[in-house]
């Protein structure tokens, strides 16, 4: 195992693997199709969804767009939703969060249906992993996993730690840790003595959304260390939340950012497209 956990090289071989999959089933005359939806034009949002369409296209899964504007009513959202949910064509449905101030997000995502809830994020999907069975997994912690799987790294009895406790990467990422027989602790923003928690870790997960809090203080000699967090420093250059040149040194692996956990999100995605046709 390499020390730098390659998650772009990871993630392009199991977009290779996606594109064979996906080139069978339209073989059987089956056809994967994500519904992309954005409300505003938020630049980043912008971005992420670019990056979902052009991953879609390469991997021959069909994508269609829907640009709301910042403007638009909750109910008109809902409505597409459930337009969304009755079309045949239509596999996946993915509402780009986040969503305006005017907006409930549990309220929107609660519509889609949970057989095409390809972000994981519907709570019949987060009920499904908390008691074990099948469901779409949200894609950055499911991600997460798959990169540990393929660099090797075992989870089964390790103490691993997971730094944030979001819907969308902590919990969901402490619960799949768990059932790969983790020992596993949840720490967050009200967490006391988080140094000597962290350094128990042999596996640390870190999605506190904090530009470099993590340094070599909060880390075991020889753990492994995987950085969630995405921020931009002062220079205009991508970092995460693990102050990567003073941690690098001791851990045994560490994940790049960029090059890390990102892309492995945006493949994880396109399983779960591919999943819901299986
Ligand atoms: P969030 O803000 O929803 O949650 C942050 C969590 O960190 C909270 O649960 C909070 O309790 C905890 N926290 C905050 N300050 C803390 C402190 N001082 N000590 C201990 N815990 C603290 O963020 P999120 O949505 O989970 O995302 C976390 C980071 O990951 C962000 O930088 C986000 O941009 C990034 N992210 C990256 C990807 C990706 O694909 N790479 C996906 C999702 C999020």
């Amino acid at each position: 195992m390499g020390k730098i956990i390659d998650g772009k090289k990871i993630s392009e071989q199991m977009k290779e693997e996606l594109k064979d999959k996906v080139e069978k089933l339209k073989a059987q005359g089956k056809k994967v199709t994500l519904a992309v939806v954005q409300v505003g034009d938020d630049p980043a949002s912008s971005v992420y969804v670019n990056n979902k369409k052009k991953t879609c296209a390469y991997i021959g899964i069909g994508s269609l767009s829907y640009e709301l504007s910042k403007e638009a009513k909750e109910e008109e959202l809902l409505s597409l939703i459930e337009e969304l949910n009755g079309r045949e064509d239509v596999n996946g449905i993915l509402v780009q969060l986040p969503l305006p101030p005017h907006m409930d997000e549990q309220k929107v995502i609660g519509a889609i249906s949970p057989k095409k809830d390809v972000d994981g994020f519907h709570p019949f999907n987060v009920g499904a992993l908390s008691i074990g069975q099948k469901g779409f997994v949200s894609c950055t912690p499911a991600g997460i996993i798959e990169l540990l799987k393929r660099s090797c790294i075992e989870i089964e009895g390790k103490e691993c730690v997971v730094i944030g406790r979001s819907n969308i990467v902590g919990k969901p990422m402490a619960l799949l840790l768990l059932r790969e027989n983790g020992t596993v602790t949840i720490a967050h923003s009200k967490t006391k003595n988080l140094k000597e928690i962290a350094k128990r870790a042999d596996i640390l997960i870190v999605a506190v959304g904090k530009a470099k809090m993590i340094t070599k203080e909060y880390v075991k000699e020889g753990a492994v260390v995987i950085d969630v967090g995405i921020h931009r420093n002062e220079q205009n250059k991508l970092c995460g939340d693990v102050d990567y040149e003073d941690v690098f040194p001791i851990c045994s692996a560490l994940t790049p950012v960029p090059g890390g956990v990102g892309p492995m999100t945006i493949a994880m995605l396109m399983n779960n497209c591919v999943e819901s046709v299986l």
